[in-house]
């Protein structure tokens, strides 16, 4: 996985301002609040929630 892990500290859901874990597949970011997983392009994390799928 390429995105940089003091990225991954700062980065939170934008609908619940809640920190984002990297899922196991290291192809998104979930968060534990709504489930809304959030994609990373080009190891790029997009946090918007329009772009995100929501998993249980
Ligand atoms: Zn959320």
């Amino acid at each position: 996985m390429a995105v940089d892990p003091e990225l991954l500290d700062i980065l939170v859901c934008p609908l619940c301002k809640v920190s984002v874990k990297l899922t196991p597949d290291g192809e998104g970011l979930k968060c534990a609040q709504c489930h809304r997983v959030y994609p990373i392009r080009d190891d790029i994390p997009v946090m918007l929630i329009d772009e995100a799928r929501i998993e249980e």
